[in-house]
């Protein structure tokens, strides 16, 4: 069989090219939050359709995007009239159960691909992914019960952080270990599933790097943004970082290698800790990220259209920064200042009901570029 041709219906879907998309084509995105509406305006503005599947009703990017289906994951049903309606298929959040995927992907291509969510649904494959490329992580052991954490305790000490291997986002599903004290009864706050434990990283500050890849293996990284957390959600980005040229460029081609090594198609989010001997990966997101916001009011091209565009089969844009800018997060009740910052870059999301820790709006605040 060596050299022998296979027709295309031999590979998974998911690794063939994708012929670019021309105008009037329809990108089907699994989930309907903030990200999806944003990704949808994107599209839109290109001349492509959206179709989106998400279990609410009336969600963020229903009420902009040219189809909805609302579904839940476990309805094959749905998911097989929703794939056929496509083109391709793109996500807004990379915990998308499997089942659904092995419908879809059996119909229509996925971008990015599996492997690049399979990796981050899981904070120990994606630490041992990223260990294997050489970059640094910070010290983890995998905890499957209240012994083992106590064996990962001796091993990673305190301060540390017990974290849910899947699930967890915005700082939820995670435990401080400040001192030995913390240890008893942290597991089964962290809901006595498959945990890791991570040794607390000293950093001098984050910052994410927002990379996009093409199908043809163009990549382009906005600047670092600088961030700041509050109660583990991200309050405010801030380009450019206060971080040297050299940091930031270890940064762009850290971000490069990741991208490459996953054959990536589509923005991806890293996140890093600058630290006295360098860069820590924190964690990746196979997604546009809460911290490329910023890219929507100071670049050209912002992190949306590139996503789009590279599920797409296009090109990537231009993605270069032509101002400074403060991304900040607009959380539960803060959206009812809306009117007094209606003279800036200000993003709603249409969500009816504010709630505290949900994510409402942003703004972008920018300024000549220094
Ligand atoms: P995560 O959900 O893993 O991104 O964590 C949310 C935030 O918690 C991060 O942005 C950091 O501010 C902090 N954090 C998470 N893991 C660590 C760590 N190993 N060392 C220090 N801070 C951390």
């Amino acid at each position: 069989m060596r050299g022998a041709q296979r027709s295309p219906q031999q590979y998974p879907m998911s690794q063939l090219m994708v012929k670019p998309l021309t105008p009037g084509s329809v990108i089907g995105i699994l989930g309907g939050g903030q990200l999806g509406r944003m990704l949808a305006l994107a599209a839109a503005r290109l001349g492509l359709r959206c179709h989106i599947f998400e279990p609410g009703a009336d969600c963020p990017a229903s009420q902009v995007a040219a189809l909805t289906t609302t579904a839940d994951y476990s309805d094959t049903e749905a998911l097989r009239a929703f794939a056929g309606s496509v083109d391709v298929v793109t996500y807004e959040f990379e915990n998308i159960p499997e089942a659904a995927l092995d419908v879809i992907e059996g119909m229509v291509p996925v971008r990015p691909s599996r492997k690049a969510l399979s990796v981050s649904q899981d904070r120990i494959v994606e630490k041992d992914f990223l260990s294997g490329l050489g970059l640094a992580v910070a010290p983890y052991a995998d905890v499957s019960s209240a012994g083992e954490l106590a064996q990962a305790v001796e091993k990673i000490g305190v301060p540390s952080i017990l974290k849910t291997r899947r699930f967890g986002y915005d700082g939820k599903g995670q435990v401080r270990l400040k001192s030995l004290s913390d240890v008893s009864g942290a597991f089964e706050a962290a809901g006595s599933g498959p945990c890791v434990l991570e040794g607390f990283v000293t950093f001098e500050r984050e910052i994410s790097v927002i990379g996009a890849r093409a199908q043809d293996g163009q990549i382009a990284c906005f600047d670092p943004g600088e961030n700041v957390h509050v109660d583990g959600i991200l309050d405010t980005t801030t380009v450019p970082a206060k971080v040297s040229g050299g940091l930031a460029t270890d940064a762009v081609l850290l971000a490069g290698r990741v991208l490459n090594a996953l054959d990536y198609v589509g923005v991806m989010g890293i996140e890093l800790f600058v630290t006295k001997d360098g860069l820590v990966v924190n964690e990746i997101a196979p997604r546009v990220h809460n911290s490329g916001h910023w890219t929507q009011n100071a670049c050209v091209v912002d992190q949306f259209e590139q996503h789009i565009r590279a599920v797409a089969g296009w090109p990537l844009g231009d993605g270069r920064r032509h101002s400074n800018a403060v991304m900040q997060n607009l959380i539960g009740e803060a959206v009812d200042g809306w009117q007094g910052v209606i003279e800036d870059g200000l993003h709603l999301y249409g969500k009816a009901d504010v709630k505290p820790g949900r994510k409402m709006g942003h703004i972008n605040r920018i300024s000549p570029k220094s």
